[in-house]
């Protein structure tokens, strides 16, 4: 298979770099989506921590009330024991003051456990929201940056597109319908340096006569990859 004057390297090479302007291209807005994927995890993050601290608020105001309540029922057993009619019953509003003094000991430790809590939790919401304005940015300098780029990129496609279109109408017949197929296929990797007599897609040894076509600049085609074979440059 001959191209006279075809320069396959170049080719290969125009190919090559059209495929990493379109993965530039194709990337970017992966690149931003996964920014937008940290912005709403992070914020995740802070609702979750927001979520918690309402809960340890209400738990400690809850708490806060059973205290109240309950010194206010032992101020009234005060007041009863001092009324107590007799032993027994004075036995009993004594023993009820004790278990209730008891019990708002505990709550007091359970509250300041929890305003302990509140304070870690506020720091935490905090961190998290600082985490939020870091992923923002970030996918904001990243968005900015891609769109500045991306225009560039464009041009670039449409100028690389068009060089390998200049060159593409060196080929005719059977070469240039084999070539058509193997791109729309493969895009880039349709050919493939041969150094040594190797192919450089999948390393297979080519023939000592298709080496021989090779070295006099003509264009095979890998007998195991069917891949465009060319002798690189020098
Ligand atoms: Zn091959």
């Amino acid at each position: 298979m001959s191209a006279p004057g075809m320069n396959f390297a170049e080719l290969h090479r125009l190919h090559l770099a059209l495929h990493e302007v379109q993965e530039q291209l194709t990337r970017g807005p992966r690149q931003v989506k996964a920014r937008e994927q940290l912005v709403a995890t992070a914020e995740a993050e802070v609702a979750a921590r927001r979520e918690q601290l309402k809960t340890q608020r209400m738990s400690s105001d809850r708490k806060s009330l059973d205290l109240k309540t309950n010194e206010a029922k032992i101020a009234d057993l005060r007041g009863k024991l001092n009324a107590a009619s007799s032993n027994r019953e004075f036995d009993i509003i004594k023993g009820q003051i004790e278990a209730d003094t008891v019990a708002n000991s505990v709550l007091q430790d359970e509250i300041l456990e929890l305003f302990d809590a509140i304070d870690g939790t506020q720091t935490e919401i905090k961190d998290a929201e600082q985490k939020v304005v870091k992923a923002k940015d970030e996918l904001k300098r990243f968005a900015d940056q891609f769109a500045a780029d991306s225009a560039g990129l464009t041009t670039r496609v449409a100028e690389v597109s068009e060089q390998i279109k200049q060159r593409e109408s060196g080929l005719t017949g059977d070469l240039l319908e084999r070539y058509r197929r193997l791109v729309d296929a493969h895009g880039a990797e349709a050919m493939a340096p041969c150094e040594a007599g190797i192919c450089g897609n999948c390393r297979v040894q080519v023939t000592p006569q298709n080496k021989v076509r090779l070295n006099s600049g003509l264009v095979i085609v890998c007998s195991a990859c069917g891949r465009m074979l060319y002798k690189p440059p020098e």
